[in-house]
């Protein structure tokens, strides 16, 4: 196995410090996976494309970063890695939150897990509007990212989503939602093999009443696209979520 790994991770960094460790964590999640389902990943070269997908962030990310939904630590665990910042590790599964422990212990990196909903961790003071920037990959509907990450963020602060191409009502849905949390999308960046990154910026306080109850953002997305009888696409924004009375 410690062959094909060395091989996979050989062009994903140019330094020989952060491959070696990029290479430790490789090691311990196919070790872990085959007992806990971490990722659909099976072998060293499936891994070495999510290391790559999660490394293409390191440009955007800032000091501190909050990854939420992290699952077997993409892009949270590389990023740290790679960049020495600090990282919060946001996952509501407690096996998974586990194995990042255990990699942020034997890696020795500026990583703290918290096993935990994003929604609850949110409304505590300690880490509401902490952080410098936020990363998501493949845990909800554009919208409802929008609801779980933007209310981490200080002002000022950058939101750097992972996305395969998100058609235009998905963009204007994200746009819509991320104005009602206080972030304005700034840009779309296409990376290779069709990957793409939405940058969304923090302009003013996130309401306090978001992101709401536990499984809400996902549930009751803050702004959908509805398609009429005659498959007319109207974008809507709940009332009910924007006004003093949210449900949620
Ligand atoms: N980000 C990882 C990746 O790209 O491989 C994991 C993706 S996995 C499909 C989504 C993960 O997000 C799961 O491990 C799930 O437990 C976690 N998750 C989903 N909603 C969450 C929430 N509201 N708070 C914390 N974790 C959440």
């Amino acid at each position: 196995m410690n062959d094909s790994i060395e091989s996979a991770v050989a062009g994903v960094h140019r330094d020989a410090h952060v491959r070696s460790q990029l290479e430790r964590y490789v090691r311990l999640l196919l070790e872990h996976n085959a007992r806990i389902n971490l990722t659909g990943a099976r072998d060293a070269a499936a891994v070495a494309e999510h290391l790559r997908d999660s490394l293409a962030l390191a440009p955007y990310v800032r000091d501190p970063l909050v990854d939420v939904g992290s699952g077997g630590g993409f892009p949270g665990i590389p990023l740290a890695i790679a960049t020495g910042i600090a990282v919060t590790l946001i996952e509501a599964t407690l096996k998974k939150a586990r194995f990042l422990e255990i990699v942020a212990d034997e890696l020795g990196l500026r990583v703290t897990v918290l096993a935990a909903r994003a929604e609850t961790v949110a409304q505590e003071p300690g880490f509401r509007e902490r952080f410098a920037s936020v990363t998501a990959r493949a845990v909800a509907s554009a919208p409802a990212v929008m609801e779980l990450t933007l209310p981490f963020l200080e002002i000022g602060g950058l939101a750097v989503l992972q996305r395969g191409e998100l058609d235009y009502t998905e963009l204007i849905a994200a746009a819509d939602a991320a104005l009602i949390l206080g972030g304005g999308l700034l840009e779309e960046v296409a990376l290779e093999r069709g990957r793409r990154i939405v940058l969304v910026g923090k302009r003013a306080a996130t309401p306090g009443r978001f992101p709401r109850r536990p499984g809400i953002p996902e549930k009751r997305p803050l702004a959908r696209d509805r398609r009429d009888v005659n498959g007319v696409v109207q974008l809507v924004s709940e009332p009910a979520d924007l006004g003093a009375g949210a449900r949620g």
